[in-house]
């Protein structure tokens, strides 16, 4: 698919979420604008004083860290960490922070978020739009040259061994939206909302004091799943319609990849939305989530207690953690099964 088709239909997605209830309520002067970046449409809903310059201060900030975290850009950190041939590269604060949660949620799944996976989401064409199935035996030789643990980072210096790559994809978004948000309270706003393609980070509450709504994209069709009441949170969902491809058969191949056979993720679990305070920890929960399954990510929900889920299976059920759930209205007629402690 060609970058502007792409961008078209990631722009018709964004429009469906917001269309879908996501709360843009023009009474008071509000600033919106959108833009493409980090391979998505990016809206923000900025109110307040110094709504516009912030909203372009945001914007400016966001396209800084697209520049820094791409793993195709060649003028990107993650490049130089690419193409250092196993010698150590000095890397900003930002690169460091998204890196070390990157490395912190890989430990804490148990190896579910990889960022080292880069060559074999390759092999499937997730980076280009040339797909493919791969040969299983052509993956397990990929898979030799990827393991989180033989990232090193020190302080800002990262060793990546030789002929291995990394990708941050799974957690950029995640960190422009609290960097986003960061330059909006710098410039005083209280109340704003940024979407970077379905993450979705909140700023205080709506001008008039009451909670945003944010909708959650059915992974089934176009409609909404269910809509979520919250301030200052972060919401953000891995899904497995976001990027895939089919076969000849109609088969689904999802861009999120199980480190254990190079595979997509095939465990049930479709969609998997995460809640929490930062955009950089939820974006790593909801991928390290969606390839664990809802077994494993009940247990990470209990051990952890900072964050709730709320995730869809295969047959069409939503299972919902209980902390979340007074903020839960359903948009569906799916059975809602709640995940208590
Ligand atoms: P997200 O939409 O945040 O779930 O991130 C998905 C993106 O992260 C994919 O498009 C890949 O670039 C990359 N990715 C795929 N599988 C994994 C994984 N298991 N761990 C880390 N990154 C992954
Ligand atoms: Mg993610």
């Amino acid at each position: 698919m060609s970058k502007i088709i792409k961008a078209f239909a990631l722009l018709l997605t964004a429009l469906a979420v917001t269309a879908c209830g996501t709360d843009l309520n023009t009474a008071p002067p509000v600033y919106q604008t959108g833009f493409i970046s980090m391979d998505t449409y990016i809206s923000l809903t900025v109110y307040g004083e110094n709504r516009e310059s912030a909203a372009k201060s945001c914007q400016s900030e966001i396209e800084r860290l697209e520049e820094l975290l791409s793993a195709t850009d060649s003028d990107s950190e993650v490049y130089k960490i690419n193409s250092s041939e196993g010698m150590p590269v000095t890397v900003s604060d930002d690169t460091k922070a998204v890196i070390s949660q990157a490395l912190l949620t890989a430990e804490e799944s148990g190896g579910a978020l990889d960022i080292t996976l880069r060559p074999v989401v390759k092999e499937w064409g997730f980076t280009t739009g040339e797909y493919k199935v791969p040969d299983s035996a052509v993956l397990e030789k990929l898979l030799e040259k990827a393991d989180y643990k033989a990232v090193q980072l020190k302080e800002n210096i990262v060793s990546l061994p030789k002929d291995f790559q990394i990708d941050l994809g799974a957690v950029a978004k995640g960190y422009a939206g609290d960097k986003a948000i960061e330059k909006l309270k710098e410039r005083g706003i209280t109340s704003a909302l940024v979407n970077l393609g379905g993450n979705v980070q909140t700023l205080g509450a709506k001008p008039d004091g009451t909670s945003w709504n944010v909708a959650v994209k059915s992974p089934f069709d176009e409609s909404c799943l269910c809509v979520l009441r919250v301030q200052n949170k972060a919401i953000v969902t891995s899904g497995n319609y976001e990027r895939y491809f089919e076969d000849e058969n109609g088969k689904r191949y999802h861009h999120i990849i199980d480190p254990a056979d190079g595979f997509p993720a095939d465990n049930g679990i479709v969609s998997a939305t995460v809640i929490g305070d930062k955009g950089l920890t939820c974006d790593a929960l909801s991928t390290a989530i969606f390839v664990m399954g809802s077994d494993k990510a009940e247990k990470l929900w209990r051990e952890k207690g900072d964050f709730e889920m709320l995730l869809v299976t295969d047959d069409k059920k939503i299972l919902v953690t209980e902390g979340i759930l007074d903020s839960f209205s359903n948009s569906s007629n799916m059975e809602v099964t709640v995940i208590k402690k």
